[in-house]
């Protein structure tokens, strides 16, 4: 996607772009994202733009100032501004999430770059293999998500999206995942299972196992009980969206069992860089927004 050509005309001036949250203050975002920016030469600021919900709607019109390249957005508003905006990219409405606002020519458009994002993050991890169009594959895996939120549904329509062999969806409110599972099967032809019950986890080879719940964030807790979890094959592969603490429960529970695992600071860098790259129509300096995160 090029950069909107009257904004490379002004670049004396200096352009903005930031995150628009509530709260904001705690994100990495700014410190990779300005890094990046600045080793590409784009004079733009990185902001952050704390926005309480009946804020929302004038923050979205601001994006609409000539030195602004957009905006990526977080908790709570990721769904609230689909409606603000003139166009949202297909797999954006499907998830009905929104994280990269564009503003492109006097329009705003609506991206999702957390899905892509999970896909690049377990590739990095040797999950998952990129075809000659840079597609990533999942073919024979079988991925268990935890979790019915925000988070989970851009990973279940990303791991779907990818061609895993069957998604397994555990959440606490079964009917969170039961609603979640039947979106995912308007556009997935494999199986889909609902649980809320870890104890009916059937394990299956070459399983991903990925946490897109909040539990871990601020408790040493995890969904899956350690003998669950220990059920799995040995090529299991763990992947915790949560990346502070970097270090959580589950993370620990498969490192004690000898499965390999990650965190989700990689799924930050990489949704990250490809809402860097939509702003900017640039490759994003990804060794330098890793080293910006470290
Ligand atoms: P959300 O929409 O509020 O969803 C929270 C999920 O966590 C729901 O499935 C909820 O289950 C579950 N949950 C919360 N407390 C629980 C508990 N005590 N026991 C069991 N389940 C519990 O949040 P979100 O936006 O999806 O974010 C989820 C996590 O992903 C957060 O930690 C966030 O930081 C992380 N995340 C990371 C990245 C990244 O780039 N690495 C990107 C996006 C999100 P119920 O439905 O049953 O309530």
């Amino acid at each position: 996607m090029p950069i909107n050509k009257n904004h490379v005309l002004r670049n004396a001036v200096s352009l903005r772009v930031g995150l628009i949250g509530d709260p904001v203050a705690h994100s990495l975002s700014p410190r990779f994202q300005q890094a990046a920016l600045d080793a590409c030469g784009i004079a733009a600021r990185y902001e952050l733009w704390l926005t309480p919900a009946d804020k929302l709607v004038e923050r979205v019109r601001s994006l609409c100032d000539k030195n602004c390249l957009g905006a990526n957005v977080t908790i709570p508003h990721k769904r609230a501004v689909l409606p603000l905006l003139d166009k949202i990219d297909p797999l954006a409405e499907r998830i009905g999430a929104v994280n990269t606002i564009v503003h492109r020519d006097d329009y705003l458009y609506g991206y999702n770059t957390d899905a892509p994002g999970l896909l690049y993050a377990l590739q990095e991890q040797g999950v998952g293999k990129a075809g000659p169009g840079g597609q990533i594959s999942l073919k024979g895996y079988t991925a268990v998500l935890l979790g019915a939120g925000g988070a989970a549904r851009g990973a279940a329509f990303a791991l779907t999206g990818a061609g895993v062999e069957r998604l397994i969806i555990l959440n606490r409110h079964l009917e969170r995942a039961q609603m979640l599972a039947a979106d995912v099967q308007q556009y997935y032809d494999g199986p889909v299972f609902s649980l809320n019950d870890p104890a009916f986890l059937i394990p299956h080879p070459s399983a991903i196992i990925i946490n897109a719940t909040s539990l871990g964030m601020h408790e040493d807790a995890s969904v899956l009980p350690t003998e669950v979890l220990a059920r799995f094959d040995a090529d299991t592969f763990v992947y915790d969206m949560i990346y502070n603490p970097s270090q959580t429960y589950l993370l620990c529970q498969a490192r004690t069992i000898g499965l390999r695992s990650a965190n989700g600071l990689s799924m930050l860098l990489h949704q990250g860089a490809l809402s860097f790259t939509l702003w900017t129509g640039k490759p994003a300096p990804l060794g330098v927004m890793r080293a910006a995160l470290e």
